[in-house]
Protein backbone atom coordinates (compact mmCIF):
# COMPACT_ATOMS: atom_id res chain seq x y z
CA UNK A 1 0.00 0.00 0.00
CA UNK A 2 1.45 3.14 -1.21
CA UNK A 3 1.09 6.01 1.29
CA UNK A 4 -1.09 8.42 1.26
CA UNK A 5 -0.59 11.97 1.75
CA UNK A 6 -3.03 13.15 5.02
CA UNK A 7 -4.60 16.71 5.42
CA UNK A 8 -5.93 17.44 9.24
CA UNK A 9 -9.49 18.12 9.71
CA UNK A 10 -9.38 21.09 12.48
CA UNK A 11 -12.37 22.23 14.20
CA UNK A 12 -13.13 26.09 13.52
CA UNK A 13 -14.48 26.33 17.17
CA UNK A 14 -11.79 25.56 19.41
CA UNK A 15 -8.85 24.53 16.41
CA UNK A 16 -8.19 20.60 17.30
CA UNK A 17 -7.47 18.70 14.62
CA UNK A 18 -10.54 16.12 15.29
CA UNK A 19 -9.63 14.12 11.76
CA UNK A 20 -7.23 13.12 8.90
CA UNK A 21 -8.17 12.59 6.14
CA UNK A 22 -6.36 11.49 2.32
CA UNK A 23 -5.55 14.55 0.24
CA UNK A 24 -6.72 14.72 -2.71
CA UNK A 25 -4.73 16.00 -5.63
CA UNK A 26 -7.42 16.79 -7.90
CA UNK A 27 -9.22 19.20 -5.43
CA UNK A 28 -7.56 22.82 -5.21
CA UNK A 29 -10.20 24.71 -2.79
CA UNK A 30 -10.35 24.07 0.96
CA UNK A 31 -12.29 21.20 2.17
CA UNK A 32 -14.93 22.34 4.63
CA UNK A 33 -17.24 20.27 6.49
CA UNK A 34 -19.98 19.61 9.43
CA UNK A 35 -18.26 16.85 12.13
CA UNK A 36 -18.56 16.25 15.53
CA UNK A 37 -16.03 17.57 17.66
CA UNK A 38 -15.35 15.65 21.23
CA UNK A 39 -14.07 18.90 22.67
CA UNK A 40 -16.69 21.16 21.44
CA UNK A 41 -19.62 18.19 22.21
CA UNK A 42 -21.47 19.39 19.52
CA UNK A 43 -20.60 19.20 15.50
CA UNK A 44 -19.02 22.40 14.42
CA UNK A 45 -17.72 23.53 11.08
CA UNK A 46 -14.30 21.80 10.27
CA UNK A 47 -11.46 22.82 8.01
CA UNK A 48 -9.04 20.89 6.10
CA UNK A 49 -5.35 21.88 7.24
CA UNK A 50 -2.17 21.61 4.82
ZN1 LIG B 1 -14.11 22.01 18.65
Amino acid sequence: MVAQKKVALACSVCGSRNYTIAANPNRQERLEIKKFCKYCQKYTLHRETR
